[in-house]
C-alpha cells in the first residue's frame, strides 16, 4: 500500500513503500536500519498501531464512514472520548460559526505577540470559575498543560520531590522527568506507600503529589480527599489531571472534585478541552500567582501559536452548555450502565470500573488486536485495541467509551458481536 494512493484511503502509515534505495549512499544504512529495527520491534510484540480512518456524521453520533482499501463501510464508533458528543453539538458548532465568520481561521501569534484573542481571555476566566480557582490557563492540548506545568514547577521549586502515582498519563510522566528533580513513584492509589513516601521527606523539602482523578484506562477514581489530607499533613502541594473527569462530573461539569466538594483542596486542576468538551486543548486551574509564573516560565506556553479563535469559540460554548445542562451527563451514565449490565449479563470480562469508563480484558496483545480487527471488519464496530505501553503489558484489553447516544439496540449489537467473537477465539470469559 502506498502513502497517499487512492486505495490507502489517505492513511499515513506506509506498510511496505518501497526503500528510498539503492543508489542511497552506504552511511544511510545505519540510519534506515535503526529505523527498520525499531519499526520489526514494535510488529513482532503485537503493538503495531494501525489508524482507523474515519469520517463522524454530523448530527449522528456514534455513526461514522470508514475508508478502507477505497472503499467506504458505515461503523458505530465505540472508543471516541468525545463521550458527549459536544463535539457536534449544535452550540457548539454554531459557536465556531460566528468566530469564523467574525475573526478568521487562526489566532496569528503566540498568546505574548498578538495571539491572545478576547475568546481566550473569556475561556480563561470561564474555566477559573468553573473550578472556583482565581486563574486559569490555556494550553494548545491537555498533555502540553501536563508537561509544561509540571516541568515548570520542578524548576521553580529547586528540589521539589516529584511524587506520582505509578498509572498517571504519559505527559505527568515526561513533564516531571523533564523538570529533571527528585521523583518518587507510589503503587497506584496506595495511601500508605504515598504516605510512607512522604514521610520519607523532609518536611521543609517542597513536594508536589501528581495524580489523576479518574484513571482513563481502568475508569477507577483517586481517593482525593485522602490524598489532600496528607498533602497537609506534609507540606505538599496537591496537582490533579481530571481530564476525564471535567464536563462529566459535578453539578457544573467542574469534574470529581466537584462531585466530590474537593475541588477547593486541590492546588492545581489539569483537564482537557478535547474529550467532554469535544474540541480541542488544555488548561490549568490555581491561584493567580501560580498561573502567572506558569504563564511566564513554562517554553510548552509560550513559545507556540495560540489555539485557533474558532476552537476558542466552539470550546467556550460548550464548557457553558455544560455548566447549565446535566442532561448530557445523566445520559453518559445511564448508558454506561446499560453497557456494563449487558455485558455482565453475557459473560464478557468486563473490569470492574466504578466510572463511565467501560474496560474488557483481553490481556494479549494480538487477540486484543484480533478482535478489534473482526469487530471493525465483520460487523462495522470501531474499537481501537488498547495494547503496552498505554496499558502494562499483559492487560491488553478493549476500553469503551459508551455516550449518550449509544442505544439500546447498538449495545445489543456490540454484545452478540462480542460473544461470537470471544467463542471464535477461544477468549478468557472472566475477568
Ligand atoms: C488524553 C489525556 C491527556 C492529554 O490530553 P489531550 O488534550 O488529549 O492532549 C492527559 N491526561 C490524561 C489522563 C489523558 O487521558
Amino acid at each position: 500500500m502506498a502513502v497517499g494512493s487512492d486505495k490507502s484511503g489517505g492513511n499515513t502509515q506506509a506498510t511496505n513503500v518501497a526503500p528510498l534505495g539503492h543508489n542511497e549512499p552506504p552511511y544511510r544504512r545505519m540510519y534506515n536500519k535503526a529505523v527498520s529495527d525499531a519499526l520489526a520491534a514494535v510488529r513482532s510484540e503485537g503493538r503495531y498501531r494501525v489508524f482507523a480512518d474515519i469520517k463522524r456524521n454530523l448530527g449522528d453520533f456514534p455513526n461514522a464512514r470508514y475508508f478502507k482499501d477505497g472503499e467506504t463501510h458505515d461503523i458505530t464508533v465505540w472508543c471516541s472520548n468525545d463521550y458527549l458528543s459536544m463535539g457536534q453539538h449544535a452550540v457548539v458548532v454554531e459557536a465556531m460559526h460566528k468566530a469564523i465568520d467574525d475573526v478568521g481561521a487562526g489566532s496569528g501569534g503566540t498568546r505574548n505577540i498578538s495571539g491572545t484573542t478576547h475568546y481566550h481571555v473569556e475561556l480563561e476566566r470561564e474555566l477559573a470559575d468553573l473550578h472556583q480557582k482565581e486563574a486559569a490557563l490555556l494550553f494548545t492540548s491537555g498533555f502540553i498543560s501536563n508537561d509544561a506545568t509540571l516541568s515548570t514547577l520542578a524548576k521553580i521549586l529547586p528540589g521539589c520531590v516529584m511524587i506520582s502515582d505509578e498509572m498517571n498519563h504519559a505527559s505527568m510522566i515526561d513533564g516531571i522527568r523533564r523538570g529533571g528533580g527528585p521523583k518518587r513513584i507510589f503503587r497506584h492509589n496506595d495511601m500508605d506507600e504515598l504516605e510512607g513516601i512522604l514521610a520519607s521527606v523532609p518536611l521543609e523539602t517542597p513536594k508536589i503529589i501528581a495524580f489523576e482523578s479518574v484513571y482513563s484506562m481502568d475508569g477507577d477514581f483517586a481517593p482525593i480527599a485522602k490524598i489532600c489530607d496528607l498533602a497537609e499533613k506534609y507540606n505538599a502541594l496537591t496537582y490533579m489531571d481530571e481530564v476525564h473527569g471535567v464536563g462529566l462530573y459535578g453539578p457544573n461539569g467542574g469534574g470529581v472534585g466537584e462531585r466530590d466538594k474537593v475541588m477547593d483542596r486541590v492546588d492545581i486542576i489539569e483537564g482537557t478541552l478535547a474529550k467532554a468538551f469535544g474540541v480541542m486543548g488544555g488548561y490549568i486551574a490555581a491561584t493567580s500567582e501560580l498561573i502567572d509564573v506558569v504563564r511566564s516560565y513554562a517554553s510548552g506556553f509560550i513559545f507556540t501559536t495560540s489555539l485557533s479563535p474558532v476552537l476558542v469559540a466552539g470550546i467556550l460554548a460548550s464548557v457553558r452548555h455544560l455548566k447549565s445542562s446535566s442532561r448530557e451527563r445523566d445520559a453518559l451514565h445511564e448508558r454506561a450502565d446499560a453497557l456494563k449490565a449487558a455485558l455482565t449479563k453475557a459473560d464478557l470480562p468486563v473490569m470492574p470500573s466504578p466510572s463511565h469508563i467501560v474496560p474488557i480484558l483481553v490481556g494479549d496483545p494480538v487477540l486484543c488486536k484480533q478482535v478489534t480487527d473482526k469487530l471493525l471488519d465483520e460487523f462495522g464496530i470501531y474499537v481501537q485495541p488498547i495494547n503496552y505501553p498505554t496499558v502494562p503489558k499483559g492487560t491488553e484489553r478493549l476500553r469503551l467509551t459508551p455516550g449518550p447516544f449509544h442505544s439500546d439496540e447498538k449495545i445489543a449489537e456490540l454484545v452478540s458481536a462480542l460473544e461470537t467473537i470471544w467463542i471464535d477465539l477461544k477468549l478468557r470469559r472472566a475477568a
